[in-house]
C-alpha cells in the first residue's frame, strides 16, 4: 500500500487504524510497533502484556515501576508473590495463595475487565484487563488517587451535610423530618415482618413554666438534659427524636407496647428523681401506641391520643393506647 493510499484509509476512518498506520509509518521507515512502545514508555502509562501462559511478554517503565518487577521474574505469579513478600505494590488481601487462586479465576474470564486495586504507598489504580486473541492479556494501570481522594472528600462532605439536616442543634437528636422518615420507613418494612414495632411520644410537663421561672437559656439545658437521659436509656435500635420544642418521640422496632411503656416509664422515673437537673426535678408525659398495620399517621395520632390522656390524667406518667 502507498503512502497517500494509507492516508487516505486513515481519513475513511476518521481515526489512525493500526491497518492504515502500518503504511504511514513504513513510508517513513519507522515501525508500527516501535512508535508505539516508544509512546507508551515516554508517556509513562503502565501497561503489560502477559502471554497466553501468564509469563509477562512486555512490561512498561511504569509498570515495573508500579508492581517493582524484578529482573528475573517471568510471570504475573512471580510478580504478584513478589508484592505480597516484600509489601509492594498491590495490596492482597489474605495468604497469597487465596488471593493468587481468587485472581487465576477471574484473569481472562472476560474480554474486558475493569476494576480498582489499592497501591501499598495509598495510592489506589484503575486496572484495565483486555483478553486479546490466543489468550494474550494486555493491562493498563491508570492512577486514580487524585479521584479516590476527591470522592472521600465529597462523601465525607455529604455525610456532614446529611447529618445537619437530620439533626436537632440544641440536643444533637433527630429532628422532626427525619424521625418522620424513620417513621414511615419502619411501618413500610413492618410490612414484611412479624415482629412489633411501638411509638411513644413524650412531652416534658409544665415546661412553660419553667423557662418563665428559670430563663429560657435553663430551659435549653434542661431539654439537653432530657436528651442525654433519653440517649442513655433507650436501645441503639430505637430512633429517638426531638420533634417539637419540649416534644419527643421514640420508635422501638421489634418492642410490643408493653415493653416499650416499661423502658419509658423507667426513664420517668429517672427523670423524677433527677435532684440534679438543671432547674430542679421536672417531670414528662408519654403516651405509647403499637402498630397495627395501619398508617404512620394513624400511629403518630393513637400515641398522641394515649399522651393527651396522660396529660389530663395529672401529668407526670405514661398511658398506652386504651
Ligand atoms: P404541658 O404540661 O401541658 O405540656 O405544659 P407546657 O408548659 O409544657 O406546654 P406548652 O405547650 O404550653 O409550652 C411549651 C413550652 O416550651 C413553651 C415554649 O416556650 C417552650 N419551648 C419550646 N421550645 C423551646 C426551646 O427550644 N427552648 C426552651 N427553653 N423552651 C422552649
Ligand atoms: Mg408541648
Ligand atoms: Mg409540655
Amino acid at each position: 500500500m502507498r503512502h497517500a493510499e494509507g492516508q487516505r484509509l486513515a481519513g475513511e476512518r476518521g481515526m489512525i487504524h493500526a491497518d492504515a498506520l502500518r503504511p504511514l509509518a513504513e513510508a517513513r521507515g519507522r515501525a508500527v510497533t516501535d512508535l508505539v512502545l516508544a509512546g507508551i514508555e515516554a508517556s509513562g502509562v503502565a501497561a503489560a502484556l502477559f502471554d497466553p501462559d501468564d509469563a509477562l511478554a512486555y512490561g512498561s517503565p511504569a509498570f515495573r515501576a508500579l508492581f517493582d518487577v524484578q529482573p528475573g521474574a517471568q510471570g504475573f505469579s512471580d510478580i504478584m508473590r513478589h508484592c505480597h513478600a516484600a509489601g509492594v505494590g498491590a495490596r492482597m488481601a489474605g495468604s497469597f495463595e487465596s488471593w493468587m487462586a481468587m485472581a487465576r479465576e477471574k484473569r481472562r474470564s472476560r474480554p474486558h475487565r475493569t476494576f480498582e486495586i489499592d497501591i501499598q504507598d495509598d495510592r489506589w489504580c484503575l486496572v484495565n484487563e483486555t483478553l486479546l486473541a490466543g489468550g494474550w492479556l494486555w493491562s493498563t494501570f491508570t492512577d486514580i488517587s487524585m479521584l479516590k481522594s476527591n470522592e472521600r472528600v465529597l462523601k465525607l462532605a455529604r455525610d456532614a451535610a446529611q447529618l445537619a439536616a437530620e439533626t436537632d442543634p440544641l440536643t444533637g437528636l433527630l429532628n422532626r423530618r427525619a424521625a418522620m422518615e424513620r417513621l414511615d420507613a419502619a411501618i413500610r418494612a413492618a410490612g414484611c415482618e412479624e415482629a412489633p414495632l411501638s411509638l411513644v411520644l413524650i412531652d416534658l410537663d409544665h415546661f412553660k413554666a419553667i423557662n418563665d421561672r428559670h430563663g429560657h437559656a435553663t430551659g435549653d439545658r434542661v431539654l439537653r438534659h432530657f436528651a442525654a437521659a433519653g440517649r442513655g436509656r433507650f436501645r441503639g435500635q430505637d430512633v429517638f427524636a426531638r420533634i417539637g420544642g419540649e416534644e419527643f418521640m421514640v420508635l422501638m422496632p421489634g418492642t410490643a407496647a408493653a415493653e416499650a411503656a416499661r423502658a419509658v416509664e423507667r426513664l420517668r422515673r429517672h427523670i423524677a428523681g433527677d435532684t440534679a437537673a438543671p432547674a430542679g426535678v421536672y417531670t414528662l408525659s408519654a403516651g405509647v401506641a403499637e402498630h397495627d398495620g395501619g398508617t404512620a399517621e394513624s400511629l403518630f395520632d393513637r400515641a398522641d391520643d394515649a399522651l393527651y390522656r396522660a396529660k389530663h390524667r395529672g401529668r407526670d406518667r405514661v398511658e398506652r393506647e386504651v
